[in-house]
C-alpha cells in the first residue's frame, strides 16, 4: 500500500490503524443472482448475503453456481459475521456449501434462519447443523458491534416477507445495504418498509447506498401484495365442482397466505405439493406465519380419499422445472395426484424470469392438452405482483438516502446502467455511481471512493444430486461428450507392465457410426499402434497416456473435423 494514501484513525480502543474500507462484490452473475457482498477493513470482514445462481443450460449437470469464497478463506481470521437480507435462494442458497469452511456466525431473521436450517439438514448431519452459529436479528435489535463494524437492521418489503436492509457503520462512514425491495404500504404479513429510518440515516449522512436496481427500467411504483387479496377468491368462486391447483414460488409465504385464506372461505382444504413448497410451508407454519388450524391441511396421500372439489393444491413447479410436481402432473406421471378433466390451474408467479420461457410454454401446452383451464399472467391481470420496486420505488429510496456514493446491486449490467441514468436524472454526478461487476472492489479512503484492485474469482459449480462442488473439468467433459461423443482406446498390458501396441481396441459412442467408418477405425488403430511403439521406452505411463490422448485428438480432428472426448486406458491381460 502507498504510505501517503494510508489514513489512520484513532479507534475507541486507543489503537491507531489504517481506516480504509473495501466493498467487494464477491458474488453476482449475468442473471443478477448469486448475491454476495463483502465489507472489509484492516482488521475485520463482514459479509452480506451468500446466494446461489442458476447455470446456463449448456452447463451439463450443473444445478447451481455459488460464489467463489477463496478470498474469504484466505482471510478467515478477519471474518466476523454473515448477514442475510431475506429468504430467497439467490441470497442464502450458497450458505450450506460454504459455511463449514467459513465457520462464521450468521445474523438474520427468524424466517431466514428457518429456511437456512432446512437447507443445512439436506446436506449435513444433525450435529453439524447444530454447530452453525445463528444470531436472531430484527429491525428492533440493538446495533451489533463486530470489530470495526456496527450493524443495525431495518425492515423492507419484498415478495418474501420480513426482508431487512442494513445500516453498516464503518470507519469511513455509514453504508446502507438494501438488497431486493419494494415500497409496500399494505403488505400481507409484515410491516411497511421503514422509510423514516432510511430518511434519518440520510439526514445523518450516508457514505454509500447499495440499492436493488432490477425494476429501475419500468416507470411507476410496484403494486402492493394486497392487490391480489381478491384474485384467488374470485377464481375459486367460479370453479365450483372442479379441481384447483395454484402454483407459485415456494418462498412466497404471503401469497400462500392469500391462497389459503381464499380456499378456506370456499370450504376447501389445502394440499401442499412438491418438496420446496412442503418445506417452506412447514417452516412458515412452525414459525407461526401461516397460522391456520391444522385441520385445514392434508397431505397428498390423504387427498386421494377426498372429493377433489373440496381441495386446493398449492403445487411446486411454476417455472416448468423438470421433475417438479406440476410438470409431472401435466404429463400424467405424478403418482399421487391425477389431473381431472376441466381442472383449474392458476400460475401466480413472475411471468418472465430469465431462462424459463421454454419450459413454461411446454407446461402450459401439456396442461391445456390434458383438458385443464390454465390461467396465467398474459391472459389475466392481478395474478402476480413483483417483489422488486420499479423506478418510483428505487428513486424514492435513492433520494431519501442522500448518499455520497451509489452501488446498484441485484440487477444485470444493463439494469445497473439504467440505475446510473436514473441517479443522473436526480442531479447527481454519474462519477458517484459505481456499477461493480463480480470481483470488483470499491475502496474508500478519507471518505473518497475509487475502484481498487480486482479480486480474482472463478466459477464454482454444484451438482445437485451430490450437493458437492463440481470441477469445471467435469463440466467441460460433459459438454464435449454431449456434443462430440467419446473415443476410447483400450491397450492391453501384461502384469509386468508390457504393452501390446498391436492389439489396441477402439470403442466409440456418439462419435461416428462405426460400421460405416471401418476405414477410419483401421487408420486410427494403426496410428495409435505406431505412436505406442515410439513411446515404448518411456517409463511414465501417465505422461505417455496424456501425450497419446493429445495426439489422437489432433489426428481425429484432422480426419473428421470433430473433437470427441478421448480416453486412453490399459487393460491387464
Ligand atoms: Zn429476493
Amino acid at each position: 500500500m502507498n504510505e501517503e494514501n494510508k489514513v489512520n484513525t484513532i479507534y475507541s480502543d486507543g489503537t491507531n490503524r489504517d481506516a480504509s474500507l473495501k466493498i467487494i462484490k464477491l458474488g453476482s452473475d449475468v442473471g443478477a443472482t448469486k448475491n454476495m457482498t463483502v465489507y472489509e477493513t484492516a482488521n475485520d470482514i463482514i459479509i452480506v448475503d451468500c446466494g446461489i445462481g442458476f447455470p446456463d443450460s449448456e452447463l451439463f449437470g450443473v444445478d447451481v453456481v455459488i460464489p467463489d469464497v477463496t478470498y474469504l478463506l484466505d482471510r478467515k481470521h478477519k471474518l466476523r459475521g454473515l448477514f442475510v437480507t431475506h429468504a430467497h435462494e439467490d441470497h442464502l442458497g450458497a450458505i450450506p456449501y460454504v459455511i463449514d469452511d467459513l465457520d462464521v456466525p450468521i445474523y438474520t431473521s427468524k424466517l431466514v434462519q428457518g429456511f437456512i436450517k432446512e437447507r443445512l439438514k439436506d446436506k449435513y448431519q444433525k450435529a453439524q447443523v447444530e454447530n452453525v452459529s445463528f444470531n436472531l436479528i430484527t429491525p428492533d435489535t440493538e446495533e451489533i458491534v463486530l470489530g470495526d463494524f456496527k450493524v443495525k437492521a431495518f425492515g423492507v418489503n419484498h415478495s418474501v416477507p420480513f426482508g431487512m436492509g442494513f445500516a453498516i457503520k464503518t470507519p469511513q462512514g455509514t453504508v446502507l445495504h438494501i438488497a431486493d425491495y419494494k415500497i409496500d404500504f399494505t403488505p400481507v404479513l409484515d410491516k411497511p418498509i421503514e422509510l423514516g429510518k432510511i430518511a434519518r440515516y440520510g439526514d445523518e449522512g450516508v457514505l454509500c447506498l447499495l440499492s436493488d436496481c432490477l425494476g429501475v427500467t419500468a416507470e411507476g411504483f410496484t403494486k402492493s401484495e394486497k392487490a391480489l387479496n381478491e384474485t384467488f377468491g374470485n377464481f375459486f368462486e367460479k370453479a365450483e365442482g372442479r379441481q384447483i391447483f395454484v402454483t407459485t414460488i415456494s418462498s412466497n409465504i404471503s401469497r400462500m397466505h392469500q391462497i389459503i385464506s381464499a380456499a378456506l372461505k370456499h370450504n376447501r382444504k389445502i394440499v401442499f405439493s412438491g418438496r420446496s413448497i412442503e418445506q417452506s410451508s412447514r417452516v412458515s407454519r412452525e414459525l407461526g406465519y401461516l397460522s391456520f388450524e391444522d385441520s385445514n391441511f392434508i397431505t397428498e396421500k390423504e387427498a386421494m380419499n377426498y372429493k377433489q372439489d373440496s381441495l386446493v393444491y398449492i403445487i411446486a413447479g411454476c417455472y416448468g422445472q423438470s421433475g417438479s410436481g406440476l410438470e409431472r402432473l401435466s404429463r400424467g406421471e405424478h403418482g399421487s395426484i391425477t389431473l381431472e378433466d376441466n381442472a383449474l390451474v392458476i400460475f401466480s408467479a413472475d411471468p418472465n424470469p430469465p431462462g424459463v420461457q421454454e419450459p413454461v410454454e411446454r407446461l402450459l401446452h401439456n396442461l391445456t392438452v390434458a383438458g385443464s383451464e390454465v390461467i396465467y399472467s398474459e391472459i389475466q391481470d392481478n395474478l402476480h405482483v413483483s417483489g422488486h420496486g420499479l423506478k418510483g420505488d428505487i428513486t424514492t429510496i435513492t433520494a431519501l438516502s442522500k448518499a455520497k456514493y451509489y452501488i446498484p446491486i441485484g440487477g444485470t449490467a444493463a439494469k445497473q446502467r439504467a440505475y446510473t441514468n436514473m441517479v443522473r436524472d436526480l442531479g447527481i454526478d454519474r462519477s458517484r455511481v459505481f456499477e461493480l461487476l463480480e470481483g470488483e472492489v470499491l475502496e474508500f479512503r478519507n471518505g473518497e471512493a475509487k475502484l481498487g484492485e480486482k479480486v480474482e474469482v472463478k466459477p464454482v459449480y454444484i451438482d445437485g444430486r451430490y450437493r458437492n462442488e463440481l470441477s469445471p473439468v467435469v463440466v467441460k467433459d460433459r459438454e464435449q461428450l454431449s456434443e462430440e461423443g467419446v473415443f476410447v482406446a483400450v491397450i492391453p498390458v501384461d502384469s509386468s507392465g508390457k504393452l501390446f501396441p498391436e492389439k489396441v481396441e477402439i470403442v466409440t459412442r456418439g462419435f461416428i457410426y462405426v460400421k460405416d467408418s471401418q476405414a477410419l477405425m483401421d487408420r486410427s488403430r494403426k496410428y495409435i499402434t505406431d505412436k505406442l511403439k515410439k513411446f515404448s521406452n518411456e517409463k511414465d505411463w501417465n505422461s505417455v497416456r496424456r501425450k497419446l490422448e493429445k495426439d489422437i485428438d489432433k489426428f481425429l480432428f484432422k480426419e473428421t473435423g470433430r473433437a470427441p472426448l478421448i480416453i486412453v486406458h490399459t487393460i491387464v491381460v
